[in-house]
């Protein structure tokens, strides 16, 4: 089970990328429907650890669960 960033709540502030530490975060293409830039996380490198939810400073932006129809993953 992975984390997910959820697309249309992510404010783009990137704090969670850094923390990651198996460097599972990368950057949506685009603008959300904020219109801010967004990340989404890679599920199948993603080993659950949580830091990402306790650095990210907008809530509900990540959940700590695997949502594949909140976070919209780039293919
Ligand atoms: S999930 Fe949170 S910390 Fe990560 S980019 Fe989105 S708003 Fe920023
Ligand atoms: S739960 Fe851990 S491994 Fe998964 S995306 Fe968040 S920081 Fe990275």
């Amino acid at each position: 089970m992975a984390h997910s960033i959820v697309t249309d709540v992510c404010e783009g502030v990137a704090d969670c990328v850094d923390a990651c530490p198996v460097a599972c975060i990368h950057e949506g293409p685009k603008k959300n429907k904020k219109g801010t830039d967004w990340y989404w996380i890679d599920f199948d490198v993603c080993i659950d650890c949580g830091i990402c939810l306790q650095v990210c400073p907008v809530e509900g932006a990540i959940l700590p669960e695997e949502k594949p129809d909140l976070q919209k993953t780039p293919v």
